[in-house]
This record gives C-alpha cells, sequence and structure tokens, in this order.
C-alpha cells in the first residue's frame, strides 16, 4: 500500500512539474509572438518604438534560454549525469572570491556586501565550480531580494567538525510558511514578483541538490520584512 502511495505522490509531483516547466515558457513565447506581430504590422517602420520590442523580445529569449539551461541541469543532477570534480580546497578563500564577483552587483544597488571570517582556511572536498555556482545563486538572491543601500553580510564560523557559510540580508524577509518550500522546484514566494526579477525558480533547488551531492546541508532562516539569511553548512 506504501508503493502504491508513493506511487501516486511522484505521478502528482511530475504532473505539476510539466505544468509549472509549460507555463514558464508560454508566458515568455506569448510575449515574443505579440511584439513580433506588432512589428510586422508595421511597428517596424518606426525606429524607436521598434528597438524597445526587439529589447523586450530579446529579454525574454535570454529568460528561456535561462529556464532551459536550469532544467537541463537538474534533469542531469537527477539523472547523476553530472561528474563532480572533488578537491580539497580552502573554503575560506573561495567564498571571498565569489563575495569579492558580486560585490560589484550589489554596487549598482548601492548595497554593501561585507565577508568576515573566524578562521583563516578550512580544507574540504569539493567540486569548487559547483560550489561557487551554489554561493553565487545565494548572493544574486540576497542581491535581488533586498532593496538600495542593503546590507548583506558573508560570515564564515566553524561548529567542531563542520563550517558554516551564512549570508546574511536586509531584504523583504521570507514568510514562516514558505521557508523550506524555497528549495522546491518553481516555488516562489511571490511569483510575479519573483519573474519581474528575472529568476528562474529553480536556483536554490539546484543549490540544494549540489549541497546534497557533498553531503551538506542548506537552509533560511528569515524575519519577514527584516531580512533573510541562507546558511551552507560543510562538515568533514
Ligand atoms: P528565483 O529564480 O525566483 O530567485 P530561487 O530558487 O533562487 O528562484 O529562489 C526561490 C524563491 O525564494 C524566490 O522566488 C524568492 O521568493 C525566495 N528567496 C530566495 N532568496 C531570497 C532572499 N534572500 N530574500 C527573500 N526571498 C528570497
Amino acid at each position: 500500500l506504501q508503493d502504491v502511495t508513493e506511487q501516486k505522490e511522484l505521478e502528482e509531483m511530475r504532473k505539476e512539474f510539466v505544468a509549472n516547466v509549460s507555463h514558464e515558457l508560454r508566458t515568455p513565447l506569448t510575449t515574443v509572438k505579440s511584439y513580433t506581430e506588432t512589428l510586422l504590422e508595421g511597428a517596424l517602420e518606426e525606429k524607436e518604438l521598434a528597438v524597445s520590442f526587439l529589447q523586450v523580445i530579446n529579454h525574454e529569449a535570454d529568460r528561456m534560454t535561462s529556464l532551459v539551461q536550469d532544467l537541463l541541469e537538474l534533469s542531469r543532477l537527477d539523472n547523476k549525469q553530472v561528474k563532480f570534480n572533488m578537491k580539497l580546497i580552502n573554503l575560506v578563500q573561495l567564498v571571498a572570491e565569489s563575495v569579492e564577483q558580486h560585490q560589484i552587483h550589489a554596487l549598482k544597488k548601492r548595497q554593501r556586501m561585507t565577508f568576515h571570517s573566524s578562521i583563516e582556511k578550512f580544507f574540504v572536498t569539493i567540486d569548487p565550480n559547483r560550489i561557487h555556482q551554489v554561493l553565487s545563486n545565494v548572493l544574486s538572491n540576497a542581491i535581488k531580494y533586498s532593496p538600495e543601500e542593503a546590507s548583506i553580510d558573508v560570515n564564515i564560523s566553524q561548529e567542531e567538525e563542520c563550517t558554516r557559510v551564512s549570508v546574511a540580508d536586509t531584504g523583504i524577509g521570507i514568510p514562516q510558511k514558505d521557508l523550506t518550500r524555497i528549495f522546491e522546484r518553481f516555488y516562489r514566494v511571490d511569483k510575479a514578483r519573483s519573474r519581474e526579477m528575472g529568476g528562474t525558480g529553480l536556483g536554490l533547488a539546484i543549490a540544494k541538490e549540489i549541497m546534497e551531492h557533498h553531503k551538506g546541508k542548506i537552509w533560511a532562516q528569515s524575519e519577514p520584512g527584516k531580512g533573510t539569511t541562507i546558511i551552507l553548512e560543510f562538515c568533514k
């Protein structure tokens, strides 16, 4: 009986996933189609208007590309086709580099991104590119979901055999009931707002898969209206 229930649940999840993918692709396609039609019907004659329409089309095409890339990535992770290139890496240095790369994006919103570590070195066996990808997603979210002039603090602390990397922002926050759900595929707290921000809704689902592959953990703490902290834990 257990098996039948599990199978039904899986089938439900599969159906929901397909419905989500279809919806996510249909929305930009509808926009591309209607803007193209308007251009063909004569808007092409007006140079400025035409340029602005083409910019929209270009933007929607980019969005579809990111979505398909994320979907392929998840499917490869599901099918265990992703080759993890495990190396002994100083996590402190890797995090410092990721922070540095994102500081420039934070600056565009006049946000202050800082980095502190209570330890100088923490060597763990990880795939540095994949962990950089996780950090990149978490740091971009902190920037995206925080207002101008917010502060983002990245911190590394040691807890016995484990090390925690926390990314704390002073952004919009996440309601308690959504804290675990944001790691589900396509789950967004505010669908319209998140889409506007250009996300696929798959970033944290991918991050979670990657962390699990490293026998690590990722979770969120938040106070709506005050900010969010995402924590990554790596153990020896
Ligand atoms: P998206 O591409 O929509 O950003 P993610 O998988 O990266 O998708 O995140 C899932 C959802 O979690 C987001 O749509 C957003 O609602 C919420 N979220 C993630 N990070 C933060 C954050 N730092 N502050 C507030 N909400 C966040």
